[in-house]
C-alpha cells in the first residue's frame, strides 16, 4: 500500500455546480480551504455524477444558545414580540426549560451551530454577545464577527444602547436590530423611531419587519438597508409575516431561522415556509441564503463558488429540473454531504474515503434514521444528546456501513 498523506486538496468531478448565474459541469477543485481555479496534482478526485453541490448557505438570524429550550406553548398570536417576551419569563420556571439552559453556554452555542451545519448551514448571523467559544476553531460553522447590534427597541436593556451601538459600528460593518416584530401600533412605529434617532442607514439588518407599512419598506430600499426574513417565528408567535417580494426585489432581503424558540428546524425547513408564504421563486429563495446575504453582508468569499471563495458546500442528489428545488425539496438527512472550508464535516458513509484523504476523523451517527459519518470534533457525546434526531450508532451498524460500501465498490 502507498502512504501518501492526507491532503485537503480535492477536485470534485462530473457534479453541477450551482453558479449565480447558471449550473457549471466542469470539475471543482479545492485548495487549502478555498476554490481553486486548477486542482492540485495530488488532489483526492471524487467522481459526483448526479450531484449537484451548492454553496454553503447563510442564516441571516439565530439565537445559537437557545436551540435546545423548549418553545412557549401558547394558543392565540401576540400582538408583537414585547408580549411573547413577557409571556415568556414564567416559562422559564419549567423544568425542561429550566434543564435546556443549564447546559454550559458554550455548549449550548456550539448546539446550536450544529444545528445550522446538519442542514447544510455554513455560516451565521449570531444576534447575541459574543462568546468565545464562537472563537474556537473547531466551531462548527463560520458567524459573522464584524458587526455592531443592538437588541430591540423596546426591550432596550437587553443589549448595547441603540444610539451609541449605531454609532460605534463602522459604516461599512453590519449593524442589527429586532424590528417591527409584531402586528400593532408599537411594532408599526419603530421605523420611524428609529430613523428619527438618526440611526438608519445603508449597514442596517432589521430583523422580522412584520409591522413595516409600504412607506416604511419604501424608505428602507431607498436607504439601502435590509430586511431579515424569518416567516416561521413570525407565523408562530405573530400569526402574520411580511410580503418579502418589493425588499427582495430591491435586493434588500435575507432569510434566517431564527432560533427554535420560536422559529423552524433548520434552515431548508425555514425555505420551504418561505416558499409556501410567498410569491418567490426556488431561484429567488435559494439567492436570499446565498448570494442577497453574501453581498448585503459584504462577505466577498461567501454565497458563491468562484474561485477564491470559501469552501464550503453543500452536495445533494440531482433530481433533475429546477436545481433550487433540488435542494428545497429534501430534508438534512438527505443531504449528502456538507462540507467546511474544503472538509467533509457530516456525509453519507460512502464518502468515508474523502473524510480520509482530507485528514478527518469520522464518527459513524445516525441523522434522523439514517447512517452518516461525522467529524469526530462535533460527535461530542455531550453536543449530540442535546439534538434529537443525531445520535451515535449503535455498535451493530457499523457493518451494515461496510456492506453497503463493500456493495457500491
Ligand atoms: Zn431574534
Amino acid at each position: 500500500m502507498d502512504t501518501v498523506p492526507p491532503s485537503p486538496s480535492a477536485c470534485l468531478q462530473h457534479a453541477g455546480i450551482v453558479l449565480p448565474d447558471g449550473v457549471s459541469r466542469a470539475p471543482l477543485s479545492v485548495r487549502d480551504g478555498r476554490v481553486a481555479s486548477a486542482p492540485a496534482s495530488r488532489a483526492h478526485r471524487i467522481d459526483l455524477r448526479d450531484h449537484l453541490i451548492f454553496p454553503g448557505l447563510l442564516n441571516a438570524h439565530d439565537h445559537l444558545q437557545v436551540n435546545a429550550v423548549p418553545p412557549l406553548p401558547h394558543d392565540a398570536p401576540f400582538a408583537n414580540s414585547y408580549a411573547w417576551i413577557e409571556a415568556f419569563q414564567p416559562h422559564f420556571h419549567d423544568a425542561p426549560v429550566a434543564s435546556a439552559l443549564r447546559h454550559p453556554k458554550a455548549l449550548r452555542l456550539r448546539h446550536g451551530a450544529l444545528k445550522n451545519l446538519l442542514a447544510g448551514t455554513t455560516f451565521v448571523v449570531h444576534h447575541d454577545p459574543w462568546h468565545p467559544a464562537l472563537d474556537a476553531e473547531d466551531f462548527p460553522v463560520a458567524v459573522l464577527r464584524d458587526a455592531g447590534w443592538s437588541y430591540a427597541l423596546g426591550w432596550p436593556a437587553y443589549g448595547p444602547p441603540v444610539p451609541q451601538s449605531f454609532a460605534e459600528t463602522p459604516p461599512g460593518q453590519a449593524w442589527m436590530i429586532h424590528l417591527a416584530e409584531g402586528t400593532d401600533e408599537a411594532a408599526r412605529s419603530e421605523l420611524a423611531t428609529l430613523d428619527a434617532m438618526g440611526c438608519l442607514a445603508s449597514n442596517c439588518v432589521l430583523v422580522h419587519g412584520v409591522g413595516l407599512r409600504d412607506a416604511d419598506i419604501q424608505r428602507i430600499i431607498d436607504v439601502g438597508a435590509a430586511v431579515v426574513w424569518c416567516p416561521s417565528s413570525n407565523l408562530a408567535l405573530l400569526g402574520a409575516t411580511l410580503d418579502p417580494q418589493p425588499l427582495q426585489e430591491a435586493g434588500c432581503l435575507m432569510l434566517g431561522t431564527d432560533s427554535r424558540l420560536s422559529g423552524a428546524r433548520d434552515l431548508l425547513e425555514e425555505m420551504r415556509v418561505a416558499l409556501a408564504h410567498s410569491t418567490l421563486t426556488t431561484r429567488q429563495l435559494l439567492a436570499l441564503v446565498t448570494t442577497d446575504a453574501a453581498r448585503i453582508l459584504r462577505l466577498e468569499k461567501r454565497g458563491s463558488l468562484l474561485p477564491g471563495a470559501s469552501a464550503d458546500m453543500v452536495i445533494v442528489r440531482d433530481g433533475g429540473g429546477d436545481e433550487a428545488r433540488c435542494l428545497l425539496a429534501i430534508e438534512r438527512s438527505e443531504i449528502r454531504a456538507v462540507v467546511r472550508d474544503g472538509l467533509p464535516r457530516i456525509a453519507d458513509p460512502d464518502f468515508a474515503e474523502w473524510f480520509e484523504a482530507a485528514g478527518v476523523e469520522a464518527v459513524p451517527v445516525m441523522l434522523d434514521g439514517r447512517p452518516k459519518l461525522l467529524a469526530r470534533n462535533l460527535a461530542d457525546p455531550a453536543l449530540l444528546a442535546m439534538e434529537q434526531g443525531l445520535e451515535p450508532a449503535s455498535s451493530d451498524a457499523r457493518p451494515a456501513y461496510d456492506l453497503r460500501m463493500e456493495a457500491q465498490r
